[in-house]
């Protein structure tokens, strides 16, 4: 977010406080782009079924989150209301990036979830001659987990609370759509002004595996967030490698620094062995032979779990109790979101949430009306049959035409980029 407000508008969650003060208090030139932004748009590349009028929409500052592709804030000029606008690159380059796009694509626009980034909208493509490049327009979100937790701004024990609640519902829901996100990390946890938290980033998100015999790609999680079974070499992992991560957060989250903060894979599993000792022989069985000789060779290590107690003061019974089930080694004994929803240690958060930053609870002159389920989950699954079928970057690039395009089946007006825009130039680089 640069040098915008943010840091003032990371404020307690307290009851009653105004969601999404971005606009309001957005650069006095900002307004005046978005008002400038409104016209008419006179495309190259008309289409027949571009009958409505569309829009221009202007970049005005970068953002930047995202392991893929730049974001920016903008102002939709349809509402004036600020937005976040992700562009991805080089979609078009090999039937790898291609697919990954594209999966992301479908993954934003399948998602409706509170605790969970999904797409407001895709801008218009050119015509598929000149389609290179795909716009997603988000939800903005001030801030993320990382630059507030390497803030000097105070964190009390119901911002965690609350925060660890929102990721555990996020997740909750993800893993019921049989999505494993794998790269669960502060930065990837964006936080707005209400502290209200979603999930985003999926650009490393694939649905879950459920025949052990197929192997799974290694490239998943940044290092510090990695779980054990995937530091050891596992051919298949499942939803568990995103409660590890969840587990390193929290406890990132009380302590104001990272839990296993090493500077190889090697070195990251033996700071997990410190912590928790050496694993068993059944806690290993996923192991490739290499990773279970290296812990085998060292010293038989005790666990040391008492020492999370000395993370913070905020790290009570409860709270240990509850991270000791998520940093559990063998991941068919970590605890699920779904039952980490259900500890105690998140009632409070719970509570928090859905009575002050919700969207699924309201309040009417004789009190709050709580919804009937605090956290949902998705039925059917998230499909990603699709993939089979995608076999040429030709192929897959006129289908993501296709799918874009019947994504403005609604009564909206289409949005475009505006290629007259002073920061359009900086933009697409
Ligand atoms: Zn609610």
């Amino acid at each position: 977010l640069g040098s915008g407000p943010q840091q003032a508008y990371f404020p307690s969650p307290a009851p009653g406080q105004a969601p999404g003060p971005a606009a309001a208090a957005a650069p006095a030139q900002v307004q005046a782009a978005a008002a400038a932004a409104v016209k008419a748009h006179h495309h190259h590349h008309q289409h027949a079924h571009h009958l409505q009028q569309q829009l221009d929409i202007e970049p005005d500052r970068p953002i930047g989150y995202g392991a893929f592709g730049v974001v920016w804030s903008v102002t939709d000029p349809r509402d004036g209301k600020r937005v976040a606008l992700k562009k991805m690159p080089n979609v078009f380059q090999n039937l790898v990036s291609c697919k990954r796009v594209f999966r992301e694509l479908k993954m934003l626009c399948f998602f409706k979830h509170d605790n969970v980034l999904s797409a407001l909208d895709i801008l218009q493509p050119p015509h598929i001659d000149y389609f290179e490049e795909i716009y997603v327009v988000t939800e903005l979100m001030q801030s993320d987990l990382h630059k507030i937790i390497v803030s000097p701004q105070p964190l009390s024990s119901d911002h965690v609370k609350v925060f660890l609640y929102q990721i555990l519902r996020g997740l909750k829901y993800l893993h019921s759509a049989g999505i494993l996100h794998r790269d669960i990390k502060p930065g990837n946890l964006l936080v707005n002004s209400n502290c209200v938290l979603k999930i985003c980033d999926f650009g490393l998100a694939r649905v879950e595996e459920p025949d052990e015999s197929r192997h799974m790609t290694q490239e998943v999680v940044t290092q510090y967030y990695r779980a054990p079974e995937i530091l050891m070499g596992s051919r298949h992992y499942s939803n568990a490698i995103d409660i590890w991560s969840v587990g390193c957060i929290f406890a990132e989250l009380l302590g104001r620094r990272i839990l296993f903060q090493a500077q190889s894979p090697i070195q990251q599993l033996d700071l997990i062995t410190d912590l928790l000792g050496t694993p068993s022989l059944e806690a290993m069985r996923t192991a490739c032979e290499g990773a279970r000789a290296h812990i085998l060779r060292g010293p038989h290590k005790q666990p040391s779990l008492p020492v999370l107690y000395t993370l913070s003061s905020q790290a009570t019974h409860e709270a240990v109790h509850l991270l000791c089930r998520m940093l559990v080694f063998d991941p068919s004994k970590r605890i699920s979101a779904k039952d980490a929803l259900a500890h105690p240690y998140l009632d409070e958060g719970r509570l928090r949430y859905h009575t002050c930053m919700c969207k699924c609870c309201y309040t009417t002159s004789s009190g709050r009306v709580y919804t009937s389920d605090f956290e949902p989950v998705t039925n059917p699954k998230f499909d990603d049959g699709f993939e089979k079928n995608l076999t040429s970057v030709r192929q897959v690039k006129e289908i993501i035409h296709q799918f874009i395009l019947e994504q403005q089946k609604g009564n909206r007006v289409p949005l475009c980029i505006n290629p007259q825009s002073a920061a359009f130039k900086s933009f697409i680089r």
